[in-house]
C-alpha cells in the first residue's frame, strides 16, 4: 500500500489501519474545557493560553451542506464531478466545515456523519496526498 501523506500538516491523523478513519487534531481549554479546531494558542471562549492539543470525531452530525457543480481543488481530482461541501457539527463542539462524499440525493442536514480520507492525487514518489471529508456514517 502506497504512503498517505496530508496535504497539510496538523489538521487530522492518518491511521495506518485503512478501516480506521482519522481524527480531527484539535485544542480543548484546560480552564473552562471548550474544544476548537483546528488547533488555537489561545482559547476564544476565555481568552487563556493554557490549552492541550486532542484528537476529535470520528463522529458528527451534518448541520447544513450544499452542493457544488465546479471542480473539485482546481483539476487535482482527475474525476471531479459534483460534491458536497457541509458544516458538521462534531461531538465535542466545534462545528467544522469540510468536504462531503457521496450523492446529492444521500446527504440530509441532521444525519451522522464520519470522518474518512480522500486522495487527491500521488506524488512523483507514489505517495498518495489526502484530505478529511465526511461521509454518511455507517447505521449501526
Ligand atoms: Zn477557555
Amino acid at each position: 500500500m502506497p504512503n498517505r501523506v496530508p496535504i497539510e500538516p496538523g489538521f487530522f491523523t492518518i491511521p495506518e489501519d485503512r478501516d480506521v478513519p482519522p481524527r480531527l487534531l484539535g485544542s480543548r481549554c484546560s480552564a473552562c474545557g471548550e474544544y476548537f479546531f483546528p488547533r488555537r494558542q489561545v482559547c476564544a471562549r476565555c481568552l487563556v493560553t493554557d490549552l492541550q492539543d486532542t484528537e476529535l470525531g470520528p463522529r458528527g452530525t451534518l448541520y447544513t451542506f450544499t452542493y457544488v457543480h465546479v471542480p473539485f481543488f482546481g483539476s487535482l481530482r482527475a474525476d471531479a464531478g459534483a460534491y458536497g461541501v457541509g458544516q458538521v457539527d462534531l461531538r465535542e463542539g466545534p462545528r467544522v466545515q469540510a468536504v462531503l462524499s457521496g450523492g446529492r440525493e444521500e446527504l440530509s442536514i441532521g444525519m451522522d456523519v464520519e470522518l474518512d480520507l480522500e486522495t487527491l492525487y500521488h506524488t512523483a514518489e507514489g505517495d498518495e496526498v489526502v484530505i478529511f471529508r465526511f461521509r454518511p456514517a455507517a447505521r449501526a
